[in-house]
């Protein structure tokens, strides 16, 4: 989809032709609001060679109705500049924050020069927001030396602190990748277990119970966006983020819910909870939901070094099989008809893979590909984590022998609440090796961790193509490039008590050309 989007073309909802400023019944007024409308942060996303998208919501009482906003359309001015005081304004504009999008803002700025940070805000009469920073990108097919970026997801609120967001926004990034699990929609447990067996308790809780109506979800997020740690973090980058399963439901697939919901009743609450996430995320317009649906899979080239392709693998995918969990390999596994990306998303990757338009390949996604044996206790044989690429073998082999001939493909991964590195082979992980594999550990979910979690050393015994483990919370600082790519697994020794430093666990690189992993 194209948009005409000039500087100085305000950019609303929808449609937004019709709600030219001065019209009748957009909110202009100083007096709007109780408090200062900007609790929930600001945020940039998808950025491209000249822009991204600037996001913020309005929400003077966040976990009020509505926000404690008035049922009724704002204009919220933004401006773009080149330095952090605002003195070299590159781009400015007037925004309709509308109430049928919780007063969120989404605008998506053109005309910046490539490869600079920017710095964006937005206000309302005499009310301005907190100020966000954020990269273009480099020109398209420009010679590119080295690109920073960092990976993070999986945050559930109650098990942790965000102080490794706080970390991250420390760090020089050119982008940030979120491989999903941005909220939480359950509510646990009162007394939850670790690992290790001991009882963990909440580090704070979740307002409400499970959430399923579109306002439960917008107060979900508000309860996170509230979060100063993970608003330093939107502050400090562009994102690139995706869904995984929490957003909406935990082990979702298409219409099929966790617990058994009528496909035609789960549509509903997965097409309030895209709703909601989008209102929460700098997405472009590109992917507005439609009904259920929402477009998340999308591509950015990062000049001549890395072509950057984000997975969807919820959406499409078949039903996990044989009634999905970490259990015993079963038969449908290997059901020739499975599907992880779905036939169209399958066809726009090989086309995107075939087109070698940079050095390296990085597929980001959201769940592990390595077909770990997870060498249950109670299983003979082997056991397969059935919610990843490992419950689906046709289709991951199908996509590793497209990988193994690039010799240049990088997958990055969540989901597993561990950092994990390893090789990505053929044959269920005995064949060639076709492309390497970084799987980010979480930012706060499942809590506290230990460097070694408990049963690590069987799993790495039984699978050889698996060359580090680490249960500690954190996320993935990653350096490209021409030459090398290098993962830094950055970590917090607790997620329970605040102010815990960083550290670095480990470094893994690989270099171009060889599909081999090193370790410093
Ligand atoms: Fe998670
Ligand atoms: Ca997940």
């Amino acid at each position: 989809m194209s948009f005409p989007v000039s500087r100085r073309a305000f950019v609303g909802g929808l449609g937004a032709s019709g709600l030219l400023l001065g019209a009748p019944g957009i909110l202009r007024a100083q007096q709007l609001f109780t408090a200062w409308p900007f609790t929930l942060g600001v945020a940039a996303g998808d950025p491209s060679s000249d822009g991204f998208v600037i996001w913020t919501r309005l929400a003077p009482d966040p976990l009020a109705e509505h926000g404690g906003m008035p049922i009724a359309p704002v204009a919220v001015e933004w401006e773009v500049a080149t330095d952090e005081r605002f003195r070299m304004v590159v781009a400015k504009g007037t925004a309709i924050a509308r109430p049928e999008l919780a007063h969120a803002v989404h605008v998506e700025v053109t005309g910046l020069r490539p490869g600079r940070p920017h710095f964006y805000r937005f206000m309302v009469g005499r009310e301005r927001s907190m100020r966000g920073r954020a990269k273009t990108l480099p020109a398209a097919g420009s010679t590119v030396g080295q690109v920073r970026f960092g990976v993070a997801g999986c945050q559930a609120y109650e098990d942790g602190l965000y102080t490794a967001y706080r970390h991250m926004a420390g760090e020089d990034l050119d982008f940030i990748y979120h491989y999903g699990d941005y909220i939480y929609e359950n509510r646990g447990a009162p007394v939850r277990f670790s690992y290790d067996g001991n009882p963990r308790p909440f580090v704070r809780q979740h307002i409400g119970q499970e959430i399923t109506s579109l306002d439960d979800y917008r107060r979900r997020y508000a309860q996170y966006k509230l979060d100063a740690d993970l608003q330093a973090a939107h502050a400090a980058a562009a994102w690139f983020p995706t869904f995984d399963d929490h957003e909406v439901d935990n082990n979702w697939v298409q219409d099929i819910a966790e617990d058994g919901t009528p496909p035609e009743v789960f549509r509903m609450r997965r097409a309030m909870a895209m709703q909601a996430y989008y209102e929460h995320m700098p997405f472009r317009r590109a992917s507005f939901p439609n009904g259920s649906a929402m477009q998340i899979h999308r591509r950015a080239v990062i000049g001549d070094l890395v072509d950057l392709h984000l997975l969807d693998t919820r959406q499409f995918r078949s039903d996990q099989p044989c009634g999905d969990s970490l259990k015993a390999w079963c038969k449908d596994v290997a059901d020739p008809k499975a599907q992880v990306l779905g036939e169209a998303q399958e066809k726009w990757l090989a086309a995107n893979l075939g087109q070698k338009a940079a050095r390296w390949n990085m597929v980001a996604q959201q769940v592990m590909m390595m077909p770990l044996d997870r060498k249950l206790e109670d299983v003979e044989g082997v056991s397969r984590n059935l919610d990843s690429w490992g419950g689906y073998d046709v289709p991951r082999e199908r996509l590793f022998e497209r990988f193994k001939g690039l010799r240049n493909v990088v997958v990055l991964t969540g989901d597993e609440h561990q950092n994990y590195a390893g090789e990505l082979r053929t044959r269920n992980g005995t064949g060639d090796v076709a492309a390497v594999e970084f799987v980010a550990t979480s930012i706060s979910s499942g809590g506290d961790g230990a460097d070694h979690r408990a049963g690590n050393d069987r799993i790495e015994a039984a699978n050889p193509f698996l060359k580090y483990t680490n249960d500690r919370r954190g996320y993935l600082l990653c350096d490209v490039t021409p030459q090398r790519w290098q993962t830094a697994f950055r970590t917090v020794e607790k997620v329970s008590v605040p102010g815990m430093p960083v550290n670095t666990a480990r470094i893994a690189s690989v270099e171009h050309g060889s599909n081999a992993l090193s370790f410093d």
